[in-house]
């Protein structure tokens, strides 16, 4: 794990320090609350251990601080003073606190600590993790996709770059459904993911958008590009065998393409471009699927 150490006396960071070290974590120091916030925004971290008494925030301010900000909301923060009063320890826990330690700290005591906030931790990761994806094809779900497609407008936004999306849908699915059941179903989905995954380049954001409905962001690309893109795809798609009992079978997919407008906001540009690529993706199933249209009915 991460841990981040934050004290103002040399004495009491290279102790904790050499501890946390020596049970094989990895060691983040700040001398004071705000440079406990600042490092704490800056690099991702598991547990903190912060000294209560500080200069410039205390430690109580940066629990308040750490769980206000949604970047840092699930890390486990265990305060520590020298106090013994329970009213210190009452308002650590209301301050955002998970734990609370005694000063002098006993170490067989801050590694049974540190090892059940690691518990909590893995556990808020995993569920964080379950809750962005899609569980039959591993990828982003609609919720994570549109968060990180944010993201994405944003970093548009700021450096000039185009943005590009487009949305893929496999064409009679409900076909493939019925007449060779759910299994195969499921294998045309998972088979339609991994064509997609291996024509596509690293920082391509691929997302299940509903039933047999994807939607791929392509950064640093602009509509002319992202057609070709989505050509690619859909060549990929049709030239697959998909393995399944009672023999194999092909599939085809229609795709809609359209850019992304970063000015609109983070949210708007996207929301905007998904309606045009819908409006191209109806239109491409209204021509015959199997096909891309780049461009929406006028
Ligand atoms: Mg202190």
């Amino acid at each position: 794990m991460r841990v981040l150490i934050a004290d103002d006396t040399v004495l009491m960071r290279a102790m904790l320090s050499e501890q946390v070290a020596s049970y094989g974590h990895e060691v983040i120091l700040a001398r004071d609350g705000q440079e406990a916030l600042d490092r704490a925004r800056a690099e991702p971290f598991d547990i903190a251990i912060i000294d209560w008494e500080m200069p410039r925030l205390s430690g109580l301010e940066v629990c308040w601080h750490l769980k206000a900000d949604p970047r840092t909301a699930y890390s486990y923060l265990i305060l520590m003073t020298s106090h013994d009063e329970p009213f210190y320890e009452f308002k650590a826990l209301d301050a955002g606190a998970d734990d609370f330690i005694h000063k002098p700290v006993n170490s067989a005591h801050l590694k049974a600590r540190l090892k059940a906030g690691g518990r909590i931790t893995g556990m808020h990761r995993q569920l964080i993790a379950q809750a962005q994806t899609d569980p039959l094809t591993g990828i982003a779900n609609r919720r994570a996709f549109l968060e990180r497609a944010g993201e994405e407008t944003r970093r548009a936004s700021r450096f000039g770059l185009p943005l590009s999306l487009l949305i893929a849908d496999i064409d009679h699915f409900k076909r493939i459904n019925d007449s060779r059941g759910h299994a195969a179903g499921d294998e045309a989905l998972r088979r339609f993911v991994q064509t997609l995954n291996s024509a596509l380049r690293p920082g391509d954001l691929i997302g299940r958008y509903g039933g047999e409905e994807f939607v791929v962001l392509l950064p640093n690309t602009t509509l002319t590009d992202a057609t070709a893109v989505a050509e690619r795809l859909r060549q990929r798609v049709a030239a697959q065998d998909i393995g399944a009992d009672g023999g194999s079978f092909r599939m085809t997919a229609s795709f809609g393409v359209a850019a992304v407008e970063p000015e609109l906001g983070d949210s708007g540009g996207i929301d905007a471009a998904l309606r045009i690529a819908d409006a191209a993706l109806y239109r491409a199933k209204a021509e015959g699927r199997n096909r891309v249209v780049p461009t929406p009915v006028p």
